[in-house]
């Protein structure tokens, strides 16, 4: 009798399941491609993304690429085949799928250009994304504040530069926003670079990798402050200062009368609010992903429905080919004193994945 019931039940389910892709693709086949999981905030972007163009009614296929750009190449033409109606794509190397989206447009496929933008192609419809150059200022903003506070009487602060990745065009807007305000500085005398090192090209880390900045950052100690001290460090990721933070610490730095320095960073990824706790990192800046995920949906509806998508911004983002419209969401700079409000009050973590 049980064994009855459950092969009935068994047979409900599987007409259930094999019944619902045919109502979703009524409505639309999402191919979502992410760069990576091995960063915390990727996952959340997937799995908001999921959730919500579930919940609208679209089937989605979700893929990361582990930061392996053939692999992400590979994923985007396996979702074409498989007959998307729309690509939503954050790219590893946003100057390498002008080939894969040529690919698209000629299958009548739709693309959403997700956090960082798509390159050298005419076939990027929309971007969804924050105000890249405010995270910049931002970044460099509460690096300032925590000088003044950590090191007040010390003038002038020596400051050494993080960039992130040169093939993702997000870096370059870190960057410029960052120095916007810290060349002011620079150029006034209160904040010196003593490895000199400045610029995009010299400063960037591909790939987003912390231990490639962990490495640059210790050749910065041996190289420029074995008898001086850092003050602060510009990162523009998590994920880098981590590494940077790490290095730090190995020369003897948040011990005895070496004080920590500032250390700047992005996405309010749960090990760095810890280390924000702990005093080992000074800022973070957040991004909701569960609003990119919301923007995100709104223009996939009204792309396949004829209507016009929310945007807020027709200037600011040329991929080489054309300004792409774009929805700039508003970063948020996050620091001991407001972590609480920012990210618990707004349930993106809860006060224990903090605390314990
Ligand atoms: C994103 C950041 C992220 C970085 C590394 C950038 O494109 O905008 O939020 O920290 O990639 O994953």
């Amino acid at each position: 009798m049980k064994f009855v019931r459950l092969a009935l039940a068994a047979t409900a389910l599987t007409a259930c399941l094999a019944s619902a892709p045919a109502f979703a693709q009524d409505k639309g086949f999402v191919g979502i491609a992410m760069p990576t999981q091995s960063s915390a905030r990727w996952i959340s972007d997937g799995n908001s993304m999921v959730e919500q163009f579930k919940e609208a009614g679209y089937e989605t296929d979700l893929q990361y690429a582990e930061d392996d750009i053939p692999n992400q190449l590979a994923q985007i033409e396996n979702m074409i085949t498989k007959g998307v109606n729309v690509l939503v794509i954050a790219a590893i190397d946003g100057t390498t799928l002008s080939n894969a989206l040529a690919n698209a447009d000629a299958a009548g496929i739709e693309v959403i250009a997700y956090d960082r933008l798509i390159r050298d192609s005419e076939h990027v419809d929309y971007y969804a994304t924050f105000d890249n150059f405010k995270v910049g200022v931002q970044q460099a903003e509460t690096l300032v504040a925590g000088l003044k506070e950590r090191f007040p009487d010390v003038k002038p602060w020596n400051v050494e530069l993080f960039g992130g990745s040169p093939d993702d065009n997000n870096a370059f807007f870190f960057y410029d926003g960052g120095m916007s305000v810290l060349q002011p500085m620079i150029d006034s005398g209160d904040i010196v670079i003593k490895s000199g090192q400045t610029g995009m090209q010299t400063v960037g880390t591909l790939r987003w990798d912390g231990s490639v900045a962990q490495a640059r950052m210790d050749n910065l100690l041996s190289a420029n402050y074995t008898d001086d001290q850092v003050h602060g460090v510009l990162s523009p990721y998590d994920g880098l200062s981590i590494g940077i933070i790490s290095s730090l610490k190995g020369v003897g730095y948040g011990t005895g009368d070496m004080e920590m320095p500032i250390v700047s960073g992005q996405d309010a990824e749960v090990p760095s609010v810890k280390a924000i706790l702990r005093g080992d990192q000074y800022s973070t800046i957040f991004k909701d992903t569960r609003e990119l995920a919301r923007v995100t949906v709104g223009m996939v509806e009204a792309v396949l429905n004829e209507g016009e998508p929310e945007i807020n911004d027709t200037e600011t983002y040329d991929n080489g080919v054309k300004v792409v419209p774009s929805y700039l969401l508003e970063p948020v700079p996050v620091t001991e004193a407001n972590w609480r409000e920012v990210l618990v009050d707004s349930g993106y973590y809860t006060a224990d994945e903090i605390e314990n």
